[in-house]
C-alpha cells in the first residue's frame, strides 16, 4: 500500500485546532479509500516553542521535512511575538527555501455558504488566484540604519527577477488553460511602479502567445478590487504579484463567505522540495481554544494535497464530503452565523451517514418525482422526520429508481453495504407506511 509522509505543524493560535482536525480527515478518508494510508509526524514549533527556544523552529527543521512527501501547515502568529518574526521565522522559512513559488488559492461559494455579495449565488463566483509566493514585495530585500535617531531609514525593496515572473506566468497561464472558462486577469501596478511591475507586465504580454487558447486581460491592482466586487462573473483564473495577492485573496476569501474556508496550496511545481498546504487564515487568537474555528479551509487544502499527491479521486470524494456538509446549516460555525463546533464540522465530513437531510430528501423527492410514486415521497419525509438515515432514505428511493450506485457513486464499497444493510430497515419502513395509509384510505372510503 502507498504511504505518504506528511509533515504536519500546526503552529500558533487555531492552526492546533484545524490542523488536528485536518489530520483526523485525512487518516479517516485514507482507512475509506483503502489505497494508501498517509504516516504523520507532527511538529511543534510556532510562537510556543519560540518562547523556550528563541526561535520559531529548530535551525536543522527544514532537514527534517525536506523528505516528506507534503507539508499541512496551521497558521504562524502569536500575540506576544512580533508578527515579522513569526511569519518569517516559520511560514516564509519553509516557503522561500523550498521554492514553493506558486501560490494557488481557489474561491469559490460552496454550497449552503451566503456570499456577502447580493447578486453571487455560486456560479458568479469560480476563481483561482496565483500568488508569487517566492519574490516581490516579500523577498525580503531591504534594511533599517540609525535606529531610534532622526535619521532612522528603512526600505523594503521588492524584487522581481525575469525568471520568477516568467515562470509563474507560465503556471497560471496552464493553470487558466486547465480551467473551463480559459481565462487569465494579470493584476499589475505598472502606472505608478514603473520598474519591476512594467517588467511583469511586459513578461505576461511574452508568455501569452504560448497559450493561445488562453483569453487574458490586465488589471491594475485597485481597479481589480472593485472588478471582484461589482464584476465578479468577468473574473476566472487570476495572477499577482506576493503583495497585491496576499490582499486580493482575502478580499476573495471574504466575497466567497468567510476567511474560515478557503485553502491554499505553496506549490514547488518542479517537486524538488516538498509542497505545502494550509487555509489561508491565520492564528485567530480571538477564537482559540472555544472549539469554534472553521475547519473547512483546513479540509479543502488536504483536497489540494491530495490533488498534488495523485490522489484525485479521493480530493474529489472529499470535496463532495466537504460541500455536502457546508450545505447544512446545522454544520455552520459562528464565523458562518452558525453554532456549530469544529469537532461537529469534522465529525460530519468524516461520517457519510451525517450527510445532511436537506440532500437525502431532496435527493429522495426526485426519485421519488421520477417514479409518481406519492408513497416514496411520504418515506422520504418520515425518514427525515423519525432521524432515519437519510442517505439510506435516499439509497431506498433510488434502489427502486436507478442502481444505487448512481446516488452514491462517491461513497465506497463499504459505504455501499451500509447502506444496503440499512437499505432494508428503509423498505420495511416504508412498507409499513404505505400499509396504514392504504387501510387509512379504506376506512376513509367506507365509512
Ligand atoms: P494572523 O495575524 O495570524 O494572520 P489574525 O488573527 O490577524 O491572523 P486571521 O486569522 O487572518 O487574523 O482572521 C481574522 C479574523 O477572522 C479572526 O480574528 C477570526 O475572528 C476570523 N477567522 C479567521 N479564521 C477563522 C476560522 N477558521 N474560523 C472562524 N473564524 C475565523
Amino acid at each position: 500500500m502507498k504511504t505518504y509522509k506528511i509533515a504536519a505543524i500546526p503552529g500558533d493560535g487555531i492552526g492546533t485546532e484545524v490542523v488536528s482536525a485536518g489530520v483526523e480527515v485525512l487518516a479517516a478518508l485514507a482507512k475509506r479509500e483503502g489505497s494508501f494510508q498517509f504516516e504523520i509526524d507532527h511538529f511543534d514549533w510556532g510562537g510556543e516553542y519560540y518562547k523556550k527556544h528563541g526561535c520559531m523552529m529548530p535551525e536543522n527543521g527544514r532537514s527534517l521535512i525536506h523528505g516528506h512527501d507534503a507539508i499541512l501547515f496551521g497558521s504562524a502568529g502569536h500575540p506576544e511575538i512580533p508578527d515579522h518574526i513569526t511569519l518569517w521565522g516559520l511560514r516564509l522559512a519553509i516557503c522561500q527555501p523550498f521554492d514553493q513559488y506558486a501560490n494557488v488559492r481557489p474561491t469559490r461559494v460552496l454550497p449552503g455558504i451566503i456570499s456577502p455579495l447580493r447578486s453571487v449565488q455560486h456560479k458568479e463566483l469560480d476563481w483561482v488566484i496565483v500568488r508569487e509566493n517566492s519574490e516581490g514585495e516579500y523577498a525580503g530585500v531591504g534594511g533599517r540604519v540609525h535606529q531610534g535617531s532622526a535619521l532612522e531609514a528603512a526600505t523594503d525593496v521588492a524584487m522581481f527577477t525575469r525568471a520568477g515572473v516568467e515562470r509563474i506566468m507560465r503556471f497560471a497561464f496552464n493553470l487558466a488553460r486547465s480551467r473551463p472558462r480559459k481565462l487569465l486577469t494579470v493584476v499589475t501596478k505598472s502606472n505608478a511602479q514603473r520598474h519591476a511591475m512594467v517588467m511583469w507586465d511586459e513578461i505576461a504580454a511574452e508568455v501569452a502567445p504560448e497559450f493561445n487558447d488562453v483569453t487574458w486581460d490586465k488589471m491594475l491592482v485597485d481597479a481589480m478590487t472593485m472588478r471582484m466586487v461589482m464584476r465578479p462573473q468577468t473574473i476566472d483564473t487570476v495572477v499577482a504579484t506576493n503583495l497585491h495577492a496576499d490582499i486580493l485573496s482575502d478580499l476573495a476569501a471574504a466575497l466567497a463567505g468567510s476567511l474560515g474556508i478557503a485553502p491554499t496550496a505553496n506549490l514547488n511545481p518542479e517537486r524538488n522540495f516538498p509542497s505545502m498546504f494550509e487555509p489561508i487564515h491565520g492564528s485567530a487568537f480571538d477564537i482559540m481554544g472555544k472549539g469554534i474555528a472553521n475547519p473547512i479551509g483546513t479540509f479543502w487544502s488536504t483536497v489540494m494535497m491530495l490533488e498534488h499527491l495523485g490522489e484525485k479521486p479521493a480530493g474529489e470524494r472529499l470535496m463532495k464530503a466537504i460541500e455536502r456538509v457546508t450545505a447544512d446549516k446545522r454544520f455552520h460555525t459562528p464565523d458562518l452565523g452558525g453554532k456549530a463546533k469544529t469537532a461537529e464540522v469534522t465529525a460530519a465530513v468524516i461520517d457519510p451517514s451525517m450527510a445532511p437531510i436537506s440532500d437525502g430528501v431532496r435527493n429522495g423527492l426526485l426519485h421519488a418525482l421520477y417514479l409518481g410514486n406519492y408513497p416514496v415521497v411520504i418515506v422520504v419525509g418520515a425518514g427525515g422526520f423519525v432521524g432515519v438515515r437519510t442517505d439510506v432514505a435516499a439509497a431506498w428511493c433510488a434502489f427502486v429508481a436507478d442502481p444505487v450506485d448512481r446516488i452514491l457513486r462517491h461513497q465506497t464499497d463499504q459505504d455501499r453495504q451500509t447502506v444496503l444493510k440499512f437499505d432494508s430497515i428503509g423498505s420495511l419502513f416504508g412498507i409499513i407506511v404505505v400499509l396504514h395509509a392504504i387501510r387509512f384510505c379504506q376506512k376513509n372510503t367506507r365509512s
